[in-house]
Formats: structure tokens, C-alpha cells, sequence
């Protein structure tokens, strides 16, 4: 499924439903031009959001008529995308999900580590602000034996993609038989997690994408296939070729969304 707008992956559904049939013709009538599909990615979905209120304070004596129904439908957007919501801040509004700008030196950092081992042109990068994540994060990582944050790549399919940045990552989807068990793997290699990307058709050609973690690893040691935790006095496993795994919901934070075009459209 890809977005209306963008054309990249959904990975975020919420907002999905917001813009119910009851709302379309209202909705019609303020964005003429807007597909009205009611598929959105995240941060599209959040201008859509955003402009609304922009348009409903620049046009309030116009919309009398309306008034009633558009904060009805300003209140069923906000309630909608209430993760939004939780991170807004009345001082710092930051917003849930935020497109990086190709210049910032995040951005650079990240294509540098992408590009050392996929040569694929990277069409958005975007950071997802999860406080409650974290969070979470956060205390696990004093639990650790030591400090020793990598940034990593994890790759994975929409639908889990979608669950893992609301609610982090889900040991219970863990297989035993993995090179090193039963853990959440992360890989220093984009190439290593782009394999586990699941690659969508889109209007722009074929577009995979993968999540750029912070991951806490503690102390690690060699790891092996067939363990469900790491050895007492280690926090992480490693195997020989550049990957990790850890067996905490939350000692690897997905903080990122990197979206590349693995064929263009023909
Ligand atoms: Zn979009």
C-alpha cells in the first residue's frame, strides 16, 4: 500500500480512518485538489492535519456554515492521530513523525552509514519521535553492565514496521533457529537488513525501506544459534559478520525510516 500523496510505503496507518465518509464532502469542499483516498503515510497525513487548521483559522468568517462540522472534524483528526497529540509540547510543539532535510548533518550521517554498503538513492528519510519509547530506552539502559550505543539497521516487513514504531520491538516474533537465536536482530551493514525489507510497487518504482536504530548493546560476546538470552554478565551477542542481537523489547529504539528506490519506474 503506498501513500496518495507521496507515493512512498504506508508504514503508519493512523489517520487511516479519520477522514470517515461523513466528512468526505466537507473535506472536498476545503481541499479541492486533495485525493481523498483516505490513505496517507504519517507525515503526510499530518500536513493534511495541519493545513486543515491553517485553513479553518484563515477562513472562519467564510465557513459560518461549516463551522460546526469543521471542528467536528478537526476534533476526529486530532483524536485520530492521538500519538501526535502525546508529544505535543505547548512550548516546543514536536511532531510525531519529521521528514529530515537532505543538508542537516543527521541526514548526512545516516547516508553515509546506509551508503557503505547500499548504493541505492534514498527518496526520504524520516525520525519518529515516540517519547514513551524512549523512555523506555532510557531505563533499560541503566540496567546495562555498560554503555555501548551503535546506531544499527533492522530490517522487517510494513506490518511489523508499523507495530514496532508505536510500541517497540516484540521478542514473542523471535525464532530460536536465527544465526543468533531467539533475539532482536540489528545489523552494522544496511545491505544485511535490506534483504529483510519487504519491497512495495509504487507510482515511483519499486521502493523498500528499512528503520535506523539506537541500540544500547551493553557488553557483548560471540553468540550462537539456539539461545533464548545472552550469557550471564552480557547485555548483547554478536556473530562474526557485523550483526547483533538482544533479547530486551526495548534496548534497540527505531528511530528512523530510511525509504530508497531500489528500481525506478519504467
Ligand atoms: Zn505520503
Amino acid at each position: 500500500m503506498s501513500c496518495k500523496i507521496c507515493h512512498l510505503p504506508i508504514i503508519c496507518v493512523i489517520g487511516h480512518d479519520a477522514i470517515k465518509a461523513k466528512y468526505i464532502k466537507l473535506f472536498k469542499a476545503i481541499f479541492p485538489k486533495k485525493p481523498i483516498e483516505l490513505r496517507y503515510c504519517a507525515s503526510c497525513y499530518q500536513s493534511l492535519v495541519d493545513e486543515l487548521d491553517i485553513e479553518i483559522k484563515s477562513q472562519q468568517e467564510h465557513i459560518n456554515t461549516y463551522k460546526e462540522e469543521l471542528e467536528l472534524l478537526k476534533a476526529k483528526c486530532k483524536q485520530d492521530y492521538s500519538i501526535m497529540d502525546h508529544n505535543v509540547n505547548t512550548d516546543n510543539k514536536q511532531k510525531r513523525y519529521i521528514i529530515l532535510d537532505e543538508n542537516s548533518e543527521e541526514y548526512r550521517r545516516i547516508y553515509e552509514h546506509f551508503s557503505g554498503t547500499l548504493f541505492y538513492k534514498i527518496i526520504r528519510i524520516e525520525k519518529s519521535n515516540n517519547p514513551v519509547l524512549l523512555q523506555k530506552f532510557n531505563e533499560r539502559s541503566k540496567q546495562l553492565t555498560c554503555q555501548n550505543i551503535k546506531y544499527l539497521f533492522h530490517g522487517s516487513a510494513d506490518k511489523a514496521y508499523e507495530n514496532i514504531l508505536e510500541t517497540g520491538f516484540d521478542l514473542h516474533y523471535a525464532n530460536a533457529s536465527g544465526l543468533l537465536g531467539a533475539g532482536i536482530y540489528f545489523a552494522e551493514d544496511a545491505s544485511y537488513s535490506h534483504g529483510f525489507g519487504r519491497i512495495t510497487n509504487t507510482n515511483l518504482g519499486k521502493i523498500n525501506h528499512i528503520l535506523y536504530c539506537r541500540v544500547n548493546l551493553g557488553k557483548t560476546c560471540k553468540g550462537c544459534s539456539g539461545m533464548t538470552s545472552t550469557p550471564k554478565g552480557f547485555d548483547a551477542v554478536h556473530s562474526d559478520h557485523k550483526t547483533y542481537a538482544v533479547f530486551d523489547n526495548y534496548q534497540g529504539l527505531p528511530e528512523y525510516i530510511i525509504y530508497y528506490l531500489v528500481e525506478d519506474h519504467k
